[in-house]
């Protein structure tokens, strides 16, 4: 605790000398050379793991992943990479962005080189980050791409070359796919949110400075002397010092949440979250495990039998269309992905509507005509505990086929759970309290947080169910 005061007394220093946070900003923005070495030796390590897995032979069912490519890579990949890149988002803000990212890091390089075009309108369009999201989260389902190396290959390495070819034909030197088309970047814009750092801006000290100063290189286009949030900075240091007006700080990590207003609330991340994050993702993490999905398969499947139709139950998809490994006895018929679409669709629906409902109703509880949107960006939390209990799911089932006891994990699990949960009701109870509409009196404040807190609950119960 004492550390935690010191940390945070050294951010406010007062004799004008840098304080411990600043001088971490101060030492990226000095040592760029220090962090392109780290991004091409993060990128050498990464095309090797995501090509080499794709052209070995599947692994036999008793082979253990330390000492196995492909397992390896698969462990790596999607048992420590997500789920830890994505709770880096929260501790950090998108640091792995700025300094690890090689699909970032590589698309700088080739806007470097490249041709340097203006961005289209087309690609400015704010709902890409949600479309990119849900259309990969579905494809990744339908091909299996936490199981199998030529899976990921095709989405990871083709997201990889698509950001390549976006550098090289937009921007000048910039991140123009980090930007606006990055599937995963409106989810860590979400979380970064959260993040108890930021690169603070203090805009009089900025509009006073006296000299010009030559414009930041700041790869994801933000503008940086507005900027009052952690959602696009990509945490990169370069910025540190401009103008003396910007700073690597602590906050309190509700604040940019709560200070959200109306005006800056944006629609289409409030989408990706209810619908997104907690609709798609959630489906996409628990079809396999339900017992509905194996008794609607049962059922239809007997169905069609009794009816002679056959064709759904082919299995001649490639398996870049449908998962297709015969060797491990993993194949795909056209209903298993009708299915999985379906229930994940269904999943969607159901939480997203719900959501969808709830917002309507506190905003009519509130007296507000527009949907308030902003009180979803309260859902952040729970957004994050759920997609992490998802990502790591593959990661404990991999340690337990390694043998490893690991009973304390399904308390754990719930404790992240209710932590999130929790988390989110406190934000939501705030930003109520701030609703500036006076006629919101207490008790349809109440009834109003209740109305989101409902869907909440079913997100969790689906968890623990
Ligand atoms: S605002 Fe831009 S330059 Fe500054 S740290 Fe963030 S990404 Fe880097």
């Amino acid at each position: 605790m004492k550390q935690i005061n010191n940390l945070i007394h050294t951010t406010a220093s007062e004799n004008g000398s840098p304080t411990r946070l600043q001088a971490v900003g101060d030492w990226m923005r000095d040592h760029r050379g220090f962090i392109q070495a780290i991004q091409w030796a993060v990128i050498i390590f990464y095309l090797a793991l995501v090509i080499t897995p794709a052209f070995l032979p599947l692994p036999k069912a008793y082979a253990h992943f330390y000492e196995n490519l492909v397992l390896f890579a698969q462990f790596l990949f999607w048992g420590i990479w997500w789920p830890f890149v994505m709770l880096s988002m929260i501790l950090f803000g998108r640091l792995w962005c700025g300094v690890f990212c090689p699909e970032g890091a590589l698309s700088e390089w080739a806007s470097r080189h490249g041709r340097g075009g203006a961005i289209p309108r087309w690609m400015r369009w704010s709902g890409w980050p949600f479309t990119a999201f849900v259309l990969t989260t579905l494809y990744g389902q339908l091909i299996s791409v936490y199981e199998y190396p030529k899976a990921a290959l095709l989405i990871l390495g083709g997201s990889t070359v698509a950001a390549m070819v976006v550098g090289f034909l937009y921007g000048r030197g910039k991140r123009v796919w980090c930007r606006h088309l990055c599937p995963a970047s409106g989810v860590f814009s979400l979380l970064a949110r959260l993040a108890p750092v930021h690169f603070r801006v203090d805009r009089e000290t900025w509009r006073q400075a006296p000299r010009r100063t030559p414009a930041v290189d700041c790869a994801p286009l933000i503008n940086i002397a507005d900027m009052t949030g952690n959602s696009a900075c990509h945490m990169c240091g370069r910025c540190s010092e401009h103008r003396e007006a910007v700073a690597l700080s602590v906050r309190s990590p509700n604040r940019e949440i709560l200070s959200l207003s109306a005006e800056t609330a944006n629609r289409w991340d409030a989408l990706l979250l209810i619908f997104g994050l907690l609709g798609v993702a959630t489906g996409a993490f628990q079809w396999s495990a339900s017992p509905w999905f194996v008794q609607l398969k049962q059922g239809l499947a007997d169905w069609l039998i009794e009816h002679d139709v056959y064709w759904p139950l082919g299995d001649g998809a490639p398996w870049w269309v449908l998962t297709h490994y015969p060797e491990t006895n993993d194949v795909f018929t056209w209903l298993d992905g009708a299915l999985i679409l379906f229930y994940i669709g269904a999943t969607t629906l159901i939480i997203g509507g719900a959501f969808m409902l709830a917002l309507r109703l506190a905003g009519w509880l509130l007296g507000q005509r527009e949907l308030p949107w902003r009180l979803a960006y309260a859902l952040t939390p729970l957004a994050g505990s759920s997609v992490f209990l998802g990502l790591s799911a593959l990661t404990v089932s991999m340690l337990k086929a390694e043998r490893l006891a690991l009973p304390w994990v399904p308390q754990l699990r719930i404790a992240l759970l209710a932590a999130g949960l929790l988390w989110s009701g406190w934000l939501l109870w705030r930003m109520l309290a701030k609703t500036p509409d006076e006629g919101a009196t207490l008790t349809r404040r109440t009834f109003a947080w209740a109305a989101l807190m409902g869907p909440a609950g079913l997100v969790a119960g689906s968890w623990i169910g």
